[in-house]
């Protein structure tokens, strides 16, 4: 079945330092799995994830020596042809947890039965309803000056005319002071929103998330802390402005679990967190029945991980709020033979069998950790 299944970590400087409430990256890793079958056809998949062990409970390094030590002898000694569901049934009855590590290999196997049936890969999770993503821009410089600079370059540049600012880091009014006067200088018609990354107390909240309101911003992500679903729900319930879960929805069980106690206006799918991205259309479903809007999230991956979440993101019924799918524009290097389109203000899914992306094995040659 699997001839071999190799974990590659790619380190690659960022464009500027990307500044989040619970550290600054200048470099992100890439975990990449590349898989071979035995008749020769290769699927790739991506877990990377944001800030080593800063942002959540697993690592580059922690996900390669998972996959190396127990997902790849499981995968090679598989004897009998199993399709991808049996495949990854036999994976959740092995191993518990690892849900990076567990949408690198789904995606990789599912590029390799796309490629197998010849089409893409958003046509095995239900079939695309659009071929363009809009995506929004981070101003993470952490200088209110230089930020706005960048938002209008971007802008005329036709990249993207959403921005999201990442805060949390400051004291709470030089944060709100900093978002306020980025959305005067870019007026009304641009969107801005704000991602806390759980900073807050949900007194802060309270008192931040008011001033926003008033200022016009028109979305509040993950502003309090993983474990206060229940300030997350009084927060969605008291105010206007949406208020949507990121960090918090770890897969389509928790994304029930929230939806149940109306805990958030929006739901930020991420495949890595949701732990694939079948599991990620599942997490859809659950906010489409329960009346939460959706908004395409992103671990910062490159290509790979961006990509695989764009096919995913592309078979949404609804997705008002976007995507942030711009991970591989936070790079200083591509990986690809053709980088990714991105183009008025959104990124294109390709439309050529599996991935639709060719990686340029080259370029990672001289990239890879060794
Ligand atoms: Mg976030």
């Amino acid at each position: 079945m699997y001839k071999s299944v190799e974990t590659i970590l790619v380190d690659i400087p960022t464009i500027r330092p990307h500044k989040l409430s619970v550290t600054t990256m200048q470099t992100q890793t890439l975990v990449l799995i590349k898989i071979i079958t035995e008749d020769g056809i290769v699927g790739w998949g991506e877990a990377t994830t944001i800030g080593g062990l800063n942002y959540g409970e697993e690592s580059p390094e922690s996900v390669k020596a998972n996959i190396d030590t127990y997902f790849k002898p499981l995968l090679l000694s598989i004897k009998a042809p199993l399709n991808v569901a049996q495949t990854l049934k036999l994976i959740r009855k092995s191993i518990n947890g690892n849900r990076f590590a567990k949408c690198a290999i789904q995606t990789a196997l599912l590029e390799i039965q796309a490629k197998r049936l010849n089409v893409p890969v958003s046509e095995l999770l239900g079939g695309r309803i659009r071929d363009r993503l809009p995506v929004l821009w981070t101003l993470a410089s952490g200088d209110t000056d230089k930020d706005i600079a960048e938002a209008k370059k971007m802008i005329e540049l036709k990249r993207h005319n959403t921005f999201k600012l990442k805060i949390g880091s400051n004291p709470l009014q030089h944060d709100v002071d900093h978002v306020i006067a980025i959305k005067k200088a870019l007026g009304p018609e641009i969107s801005v929103r704000v991602d806390v990354n759980r900073a807050w107390s949900e007194l802060e909240c309270v008192k931040g998330i008011q001033q926003l309101q008033d200022g016009g911003i028109d979305l509040i992500e993950q502003p309090c802390a993983i474990e206060n679903t229940d300030a997350l729900a009084r927060l969605t319930a008291r105010f206007d402005v949406d208020i949507m879960a990121d960090e918090v929805l770890t897969g389509p069980d928790s994304a029930y679990r929230i939806a149940k106690k109306s805990g958030a206006d929006v739901f930020a799918v991420k495949v890595e967190q949701s732990g694939g991205l079948i599991e990620a259309c599942e997490v859809a479903k659950i906010a489409r029945l329960a009346g939460i809007s959706l908004y395409g999230g992103t671990m910062l991956e490159g290509p790979v991980g961006s990509i695989a979440s764009a096919h995913a993101f592309s078979t949404f019924e609804t997705l008002e709020f976007g995507t942030e799918l711009f991970g591989p524009l936070l790079l200083t290097q591509s990986i690809l033979k053709t980088p990714l389109q991105y183009e008025n203000f959104e990124l294109v899914v390709p439309n050529t069998p599996g991935l639709g992306i060719e990686v340029d094995e080259d370029k990672l040659e001289q990239l890879r950790r060794h």
